[in-house]
């Protein structure tokens, strides 16, 4: 294990750094991840972004993002970087498996491996941890790393602010989610001080879709949900065919589950996907629901309490039917 003061003096010399977060990276994964890039690259250091695989369109405008490798594309320089890294930072992630194949490179590695997270039940694969399930985002531990543990808010420059921002804005739902405290707020006004173009953000992550994303999201919404009033739960579904017909790519289905949690009344909602090789679910709910619950012990998944995501190699309709037949179990928690 590290402490802060090795930490701090290990980073006082220019280092090869890999920086890396969980496949599908979302606005919190790759705004916590940039923003530790910019914050890096000031002081020298050779760091790189590798993420497991692509993410969504509307990241692509963050600063930084032209120097982030995708592991899918690259896999034999990301390997190099990995073997070869001094220290790897690991963010919004703590378990291995959440990097695919990257887990076995980083696992393997001598680099020191910093984990900053804040999902449940970490893995102990890391020499320094910053980690708090209480935080909102990835990115406001990032903020605390280098504003309290490194004591270096002045490298917090335009660019480092304005990811940082991103992963809070996103992970946050917009700073609605219970989690949203004062803390959050003081921190976002912080950073909008220091060049986060808060306005503008909003526009680039949440008005930047295509037509296709919307019209499919109409689909999802008048044809494709089902709503079980006796077990107060919502369920969206979409098969192959509809990704192809309205030629969905990543991160087009970001964001669907909750409109149907936010039917009134309505505790539970999955949204269900038939992707090339897998199902995907993801689940979302309102209060004490555990969402997590039911991806953990059904689904080969996980996450927090109100919102989780797991898999199934079953086909869609098997999958539907299985997370139907498992709502008796919750019947009571979900009429609380
Ligand atoms: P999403 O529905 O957006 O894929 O995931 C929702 C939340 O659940 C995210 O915070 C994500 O980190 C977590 N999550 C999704 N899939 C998995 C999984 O397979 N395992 C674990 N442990 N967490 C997951
Ligand atoms: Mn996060």
């Amino acid at each position: 294990m590290l402490d802060i003061a090795s930490l701090t003096e290990l980073l006082a010399q220019p280092k090869k750094i890999v920086i890396t977060t969980h496949h599908k990276p979302d606005g919190d994964a790759m705004g916590s991840s940039l923003g530790l890039y910019n914050y890096l690259i000031q002081q020298g250091h050779h760091a790189k972004v590798i993420t497991p695989t692509d993410y969504a369109q509307y990241f692509n405008w963050m600063p930084g993002n032209g120097e982030v490798i995708i592991y899918t594309e690259h896999p034999e320089q990301s390997a190099e970087l990995i073997a070869g890294a001094d220290m790897i930072f690991c963010l919004d992630f703590n378990a291995l498996g959440r990097i695919n194949e990257m887990g076995e490179l980083v696992g393997n590695s001598k680099a020191f491996k910093i984990m900053i997270d804040h999902h449940l039940e970490p893995q102990d694969f890391d020499d320094y941890r910053c980690w708090d399930i209480n935080a909102c985002a990835t990115a406001q531990l990032i903020y605390r790393f280098i504003v309290d543990e490194l004591n270096n808010k002045k490298l917090i420059n335009k660019d480092v602010a304005t990811c940082l921002y991103t992963g809070i804005m996103t992970d946050s739902a917009g700073f609605s989610l219970p989690n949203t405290t004062a803390e959050v707020h003081r921190i976002a006004a912080n950073l909008i001080e220091l060049g986060a173009p808060n306005s503008r953000i909003n526009e680039l992550v949440n008005n930047n879709s295509s037509e296709n994303r919307l019209r499919f999201l109409g689909v999802c919404l008048s044809e494709k949900l089902e709503v079980l009033y006796e077990y107060n739960t919502a369920i969206i579904t979409a098969n192959k065919e509809d990704l192809e017909k309205y030629e969905v790519i990543t991160g087009d289905t970001e964001g669907i589950v909750n409109y149907a949690l936010s039917i009134s009344g309505i505790k539970l909602a999955a949204f269900i996907v038939e992707r090339p090789d897998k199902v995907k679910l993801s689940l979302r709910s309102k209060g004490e629901f555990p969402a997590n619950d039911i991806c953990k012990k059904y689904f080969n998944g996980g996450g927090h309490r109100n919102a989780a995501g797991g898999i199934s190699s079953d086909s869609l309709e098997q999958v539907i039917n299985q997370f139907k037949s498992i709502l008796p179990e919750y019947k009571k928690l979900l009429n609380e």
